[in-house]
């Protein structure tokens, strides 16, 4: 689903991504983990075309992103390319962005109406449907203001799949929740997951990644040190870097 492969990104004179190589499968959970600073967040914003790629080739369900040849010149692609595959790419940051003046299910129901052009009544329904998945049908009726961070996050997930995603990317979608709050967002991940989701998460969460991940990777300064499973990369690091990390959070 997703080939990453020699992937720089400079920017300016700042190299912040030093040669990536990341494969990730059709259904499979990626967790992404690293110290701040590593470049998690550029690289899955490359993911999603939110930043061009310097040097490299990345594609997500076969297509190439990014900078391509044509009749021997190297070109961007159009505006509406990129759009129409964004389109299937999902992302959750960790601040939600929900409208305010919207409530829950206005906010799951904005890029069905505006962007595929749904009518009002069947993005109605997605809307519900999406509100059901993470557990928010009796918030529908809701404004952000009156949901708790947690709730506000799941309405954030609802109104990415909304879309119809084939990937998720998440960019350490539970960082600004209160402890307690933490536990219901991850909850409906797992259940993405097993759903049989695609899925890039950035966390934190050792416990989500031992749990979900089918394959956990550590990057530092720029580069993947180490990729596995779980047991593998989180368990029995080889690196001394990842040794020191997990040595921190666990
Ligand atoms: P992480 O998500 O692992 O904390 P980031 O990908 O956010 O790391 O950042 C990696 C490096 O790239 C940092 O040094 C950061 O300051 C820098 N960086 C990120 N985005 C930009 C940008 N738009 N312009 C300049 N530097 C950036
Ligand atoms: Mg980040």
């Amino acid at each position: 689903m997703v080939e990453v492969s020699g992937v720089h990104k400079f920017f300016g004179d700042l190299h912040v991504l030093k040669g990536v190589d990341l494969t990730v499968g059709r259904g499979e959970v990626c967790v992404l983990l690293g110290p701040s600073g590593s470049g998690k967040s550029t690289l899955i914003r490359c993911i999603n075309e939110l930043e061009q790629i310097s040097a490299g080739r990345l594609s997500v369900d076969g297509e190439l992103m990014g900078l391509r040849e044509k009749d021997g010149v190297l070109h961007r692609r159009s505006d509406k390319e990129i759009a129409q595959q964004r389109s299937k790419i999902g992302m959750v940051f960790q601040r939600f962005n929900l409208f305010p003046h919207l409530t829950a299910l206005g906010n799951v129901m904005e890029a069905p109406r505006q962007v595929r052009g749904l009518s009002r009544s069947a993005a109605e329904r997605l809307a519900r449907e999406q509100l059901e998945r993470v557990g928010l049908s009796d918030r529908a009726d809701h404004y952000p203001a009156q949901l708790s961070g947690g709730q506000q996050q799941r309405v954030a997930i609802a109104r990415a799949l909304a879309m119809g995603p084939e990937l998720m990317l998440f960019d350490e979608p539970t960082s600004a929740l209160d402890p307690e709050l933490v536990g219901e967002v991850l909850a409906v991940m797992k259940e993405l997951a097993a759903s049989g989701m695609t899925m890039i998460v950035v966390t934190h969460e050792v416990g989500f990644a031992r749990e979900v991940a089918d394959q956990v990777v550590f990057m530092d300064d720029g580069l993947i040190l180490e990729a596995g499973r779980p047991g593998e990369v989180i368990d029995a690091p080889q690196h001394p870097r990842t040794q020191d990390f997990f040595g921190k959070v666990l």
